[in-house]
């Protein structure tokens, strides 16, 4: 029964209460959005740029990607797109951007620390994308910075941003943001964060290992309260505080997170229409109170089920 109503459910998403909650996809280039386009999704809430160049020898000119950028755009006209300068390094080594050996790659020299090592490489990506915004009739374009740990970082990647009428964020992967989430808000518009790499960061633990899934597990209580700190900065600061990590995807916690003060989340496409059915069927009030409770498990089996008991 609820397989047809997740067949049947045509969006937009809406709490029982019929407050409005913005579900938006994950895409990694045109084909991708062009699918995403044409189902529930509101928007873009992250396009992972560094997946359009996995296998590119020689960095792209500004012009050929512009065109690469410009096909989500036009995907969504009018809507929103979120998109992420190049989280290359890690999992997700890109050959152009001179990755050197390192023992701990996760640790490494990834994602906004590439411009220490490639000069230029983060600029010519911001020309492409203003560039890309402009050609598609875009006057907002969001577009946020990965792997962000320092207010120093948020400072001088807003103001390149904002030099290009381009609006700035900065994912929330790091615990260091998490931790004082207001410092680095006064210097950006918005927060999307990781769920994935915030979790990898704050337990320890490799999230490409399945031998410590306990581990990389979103509902770990240590998590959950980095994700209520951050989103109560939000509020605090009137600024947009979405989800973006596999977390969003969950229905159950997709209802915890909204309850945080959580003001978007993004997803796999086909995850959104299971996600917003469950919501559905909650009110705020509830998801606000359930979620003060989950906060306070003392472990994450123990947050699930109380969510699962009070809410599914
Ligand atoms: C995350 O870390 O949760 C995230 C959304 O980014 P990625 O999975 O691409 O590292
Ligand atoms: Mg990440």
């Amino acid at each position: 029964e609820l397989r047809a109503e997740i067949r049947a459910w045509s969006g937009p998403a809406a709490l029982a209460d019929g407050t409005p909650v913005q579900l938006l996809a994950n895409v990694q280039d045109g084909a991708a959005a062009r699918k995403a386009s044409g189902s529930q999704a509101e928007g873009v809430g992250l396009f992972r740029t560094e997946l359009c160049f996995l296998t590119a020898q020689t960095e792209p000119s500004v012009n050929e990607q512009a065109r690469i950028y410009g096909e989500v755009f036009g995907a969504f006209p009018g809507k929103k797109v979120v998109v992420r300068t190049l989280d290359a390094g890690s999992d997700k080594p890109v050959p152009f951007a001179n990755h050197e050996d390192e023992e701990n790659p996760a640790l490494g020299v990834r994602g906004i620390r590439l411009g220490w090592t490639n000069k230029g490489l983060i600029d010519r990506q911001l020309d492409a994308i203003a560039q890309a915004a402009e050609d598609n009739g875009v006057k907002d374009a969001w577009v946020m910075a990965p792997m962000v740990a320092t207010v120093d970082e948020a400072f001088e990647f807003a103001a390149k941003c904002r030099e290009r009428d381009l609006t700035p964020g900065i994912m929330v992967e790091v615990p260091a943001v998490a931790i004082m989430p207001h410092a680095f808000l006064k210097e950006v518009d918005f927060f999307s964060i990781g769920t994935n790499d915030l979790t990898q960061y704050t337990m320890a633990a490799d999230r490409m290992s399945s031998n410590l899934a306990t581990l990389t597990d979103p509902w770990q209580p240590a998590v959950l309260r980095l994700i209520q700190n951050t989103a109560a900065a939000g509020q605090e600061m009137g600024k947009p505080v979405g989800v973006c990590g596999e977390a969003a995807a969950d229905p159950l916690l997709a209802c915890i997170l909204i309850g945080l003060g959580i003001t978007s989340l993004s997803m796999a496409t086909n995850a959104i229409p299971a996600v917003g059915v469950q919501l559905s069927k909650v009110t705020l009030e509830q998801c606000t109170e359930v979620a003060d409770k989950v906060v306070a498990s003392r472990n994450a089996r123990d947050a699930k089920e109380l969510a699962a008991e009070l809410l599914g």
